[in-house]
């Protein structure tokens, strides 16, 4: 059995002491018997202390570049992430690749760094709403997953979690319907037997990302081939978090 990983995603809001607060008076309230996996993406300048205080919750990163060190400015390094102990880290998401013009072969040089360093991506995917009307999810899915794992080993890829979120459902509060989620969750997973073979296909973590809420995320992770959820807006209140990553399966 898969087990199931939600992340909330806090982008560019909070501050370093309301990060902190936030963490203390949630990390015990978490569920730590279940099968899933309680995560949360805070921004870079928040790590250090997040993570001292986070003991069940896994303390992500946003984003990072791919080289060691260098001239780089404003840049997080994986070595950086690794001192601090950073178990994950949101690789390709749409703000990225949309606002920051991170492309297909910078993701695909991040995945690969990241892996070599043991730190899982949390790899983003997703079509635009004019890519989702005229029918070309899939082949738009397949062409970024494709880019994104070339070079990537079996062994390695299985280690990656993907979160499959269309841009027309995130921060707008429409959410895909759990089968339009559930239907593209299971041709990745055939994108992925393809690249690679049926036991990675079988054993890598699909997340749905797009307006989750603790209202709706039973039906959406009650779907065959959906495996947990990076959530932005319904993470960043402790009541709503704890509905979300101790919802009852
Ligand atoms: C996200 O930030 O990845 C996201 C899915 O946001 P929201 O849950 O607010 O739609």
């Amino acid at each position: 059995m898969r087990k199931q990983i939600i992340v909330g995603n806090w982008k560019m809001f909070k501050t370093n002491s309301q990060a902190v607060e936030f963490i203390k008076s949630v990390d015990s309230k978490v569920n730590k018997d279940s099968n899933i996996i309680a995560g949360i993406a805070v921004p870079s300048i928040m790590l250090s202390d997040v993570q001292k205080v986070a003991k069940n919750i896994v303390i992500s990163a946003q984003n990072c570049y791919f080289e060691k060190e260098g001239a780089f400015t404003g840049e997080i390094s994986i070595p950086m992430l690794q001192d601090l102990n950073v178990k994950y880290v949101v690789i390709g998401h749409s703000e990225r690749r949309d606002i920051f013009g991170e492309t297909d072969e910078m993701i695909n040089n991040k995945v690969k760094a990241l892996l070599l360093s043991n730190i899982t991506p949390i790899l983003c995917c997703g079509e635009s709403l004019e890519t989702y009307e005229s029918g070309k999810t899939i082949e738009w899915v397949k062409s970024q997953i494709t880019k994104d794992f070339a070079g990537v080993s079996p062994e390695d890829a299985k280690k990656v979690v993907i979160a499959y979120e269309p841009i027309w459902a995130i921060g707008t509060g429409k959410v895909a319907t759990p089968e339009i989620a559930q239907n593209v969750c299971k041709e990745i997973r055939n994108i992925i037997k393809d690249i690679y073979n049926e036991q990675v296909a079988n054993e890598i973590l699909i997340q749905y990302g797009g307006s989750v809420k603790p209202e709706n995320i039973k039906d959406i992770l009650d779907q065959a081939d959906i495996d947990g959820a990076l959530v932005g807006g319904a993470s960043l209140i402790e009541d709503s978090y704890l509905g979300l990553v101790n919802y009852k399966g």
